[in-house]
């Protein structure tokens, strides 16, 4: 594999052939190392941030934010819109980096780099938004409003299957808001994470912004945690598993901090007689495969209507026996590797766990083997017949297994559509009006991403993106979700030459 693009990224080939670029931030004594799970290459090393390197960053931190506050927001805004410029520069070398560390196709890696920079498109425009209400006082010569101030450091955990861009959701929104910011990237995907902060460190250099407004730690939960325990970070943003979800939320919430917590899925499409069947094989099967089912709105369950049900059995059997698996980078295929072996054990164990629980397979899963798949980390994508209420359906396993389940009336698909610990995304594919406002209606879907007509994978920046339940809760990106990044002060003003109470309380002295 040749990866010269590494160092269009700011990465330095070390004398034993493997890449870092770190800027060393002092005295790591312990490496992660980056396999891709492409071809099973040692494509890195990166040193992990020991205690008091951490401290050190904290400190660089909390001086950034005293200058980067009192920067105007719009000021703000146009350095993160030469951030995006630089993006579109770096879009071909970064996508390949995601590609080739984390093992989703190139296509959807440049997807990646994509949504970095309109994210930062909309968070030059939100820099000159960041509103606040006015009220009306209910005592004379008053006036009150309210205004939003940053908050300070925003801690962001993320996870592997977008090594690049949640962080840039959250980085970039938070960073207009007069945050400053420090991500832990995913452990599985360091590389992602120093290619993204070496483009942006440059682009601060050439601003004169201090460095400490955006820096990187390294390293596992343990040097996570250095954050979560931290009292002075007053916001926690993690993405990943919502087994790390309950420990992060419980742990910051012990110090009363706040977190913003984007958990798993187990997200359906409800297939109903009235729908285009064409869309639906397209929503259903990308859904499943795409990223190899790694995405945390990948389509995990098919809750097809009765009287066709046999119809789109058979048209799925027939879509998954044309997918091709094998190198992400080469865009002849569908499906690239899952991130790593852990990965293919958690696969195998579920498919044990259907058949015991008494599932059917429809397209039988595996592990592929031979010269192509030398990393061991290519899996076949797989359909079980189930019941919604098996516990292994009701877990999210990360692969691309989908499971299909029959219904009779529409009130049943969304009991079973609602009726898992997740609420991330959901779809239903229909032409009926009645139908689709439905499932949109307070009575149906309990998501916090509910489509028609599309499936259940992927979403737009502009909207607020998270889910309810044990997904967390949180939102990020897009709409009003800033609000999340800073903090909200309520103003009173009095510009009478008396001072009346509230509520019509007198205090005569
Ligand atoms: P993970 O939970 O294993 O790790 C995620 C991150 O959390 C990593 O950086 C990890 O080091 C860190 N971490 C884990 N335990 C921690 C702790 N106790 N304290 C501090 N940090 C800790 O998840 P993963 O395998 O990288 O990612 C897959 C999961 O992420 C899936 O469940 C997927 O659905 C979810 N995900 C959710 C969203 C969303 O927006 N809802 C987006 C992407 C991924």
């Amino acid at each position: 594999m040749n990866t010269s693009f590494l160092k269009k990224l700011g990465l330095k080939k070390s004398n034993e052939g493997t890449w870092t670029g770190q800027k060393s931030i002092g005295t790591a004594t312990e490496y992660l190392e980056s396999y891709s799970p492409v071809d099973g290459t040692l494509i890195g090393k990166v040193g992990v941030t020991s205690e008091k390197d951490y401290a050190k960053v904290v400190r660089k931190a909390e001086a950034a934010f005293i200058k980067w506050r009192a920067v105007p927001a719009p000021q703000r805004g146009e350095v993160i819109r030469q951030y995006g410029n630089e993006l579109r520069t770096h879009k071909d070398a970064l996508g390949r980096l995601v590609s080739y560390e984390m093992g989703k196709s190139l296509q959807e890696g440049w997807g990646e780099v994509q949504e970095m920079i309109d994210i930062c498109d909309f968070a030059v425009g939100l820099s000159r938004q960041l509103y606040g209400l006015s009220m009306h006082s209910e005592r004379p010569g008053h006036r009150m409003y309210e205004q939003w101030h940053p908050l300070g450091i925003v801690g962001i955990i993320s996870a592997f299957n977008f090594p690049v861009a949640v962080w840039s959701w959250n980085a970039m929104i938070a960073m207009v808001c007069g945050d400053v910011c420090i991500w832990k990237a995913s452990e599985k995907t360091p590389l992602c994470a120093i290619a993204c902060n070496n483009i942006l460190q440059k682009v601060l250099k050439e601003n004169k912004v201090p460095e400490g407004v955006s820096s990187i730690i390294n390293g596992d939960y343990k040097v996570g945690e250095f954050m979560t325990y931290d009292s002075r970070i007053p916001l926690i943003s993690a993405t990943g598993s919502t087994r790390m979800g309950k420990i992060v939320g419980a742990t910051v919430a012990s110090r009363l901090g706040k977190s913003l917590l984007e958990l798993g899925g187990n997200n359906a499409i409800i297939v109903t007689p009235n729908s285009d069947l064409s869309v639906v094989l397209a929503g259903a099967v990308f859904g499943a495969v795409g990223t190899c089912g790694q995405r945390c709105t990948s389509t995990r369950r098919l809750i097809i209507h009765e009287s066709i049900y046999d119809k789109v059995k058979a048209q799925l059997k027939k879509a998954y026996k044309q997918l091709k698996i094998g190198n992400p980078l080469d865009p002849a295929m569908h499906v690239g590797p899952l991130i790593d072996k852990d990965s293919v054990n958690a696969y195998l164990d579920s498919l044990d766990a259907i058949k015991e629980q008494g599932g059917k397979m429809l397209v039988a899963g595996g592990v592929l083997k031979g010269e192509e798949y030398t990393s061991g980390c290519y899996v076949k994508p797989c359909i079980a017949e189930v019941e919604n209420s098996y516990k292994i359906v009701q877990h999210e396993t990360f692969a691309p297994i989908l499971y299909v389940m029959k219904y009779s009336t529409l009130d049943e698909a969304i009991a079973m559509q609602n009726d898992v610990p997740q609420g991330l995304s959901s779809a239903i594919m229909t032409n009926n009006l009645k139908e689709a406002e439905f499932f949109l209606s307070n009575a149906g879907s309990d998501c916090g991403i509910a489509n028609v007509n599309i499936g259940t994978s992927g979403a737009e920046i502009g909207g607020a993106f998270g889910g309810e339940k044990e997904t967390g809760g949180g939102r990020e990106s897009g709409s009003d979700a800033w609000k999340a990044y800073m903090r909200r002060q309520t103003n009173t003003i009095n510009y009478s030459d008396t001072l009346p109470l509230a509520q019509g309380i007198k205090f005569d002295l």
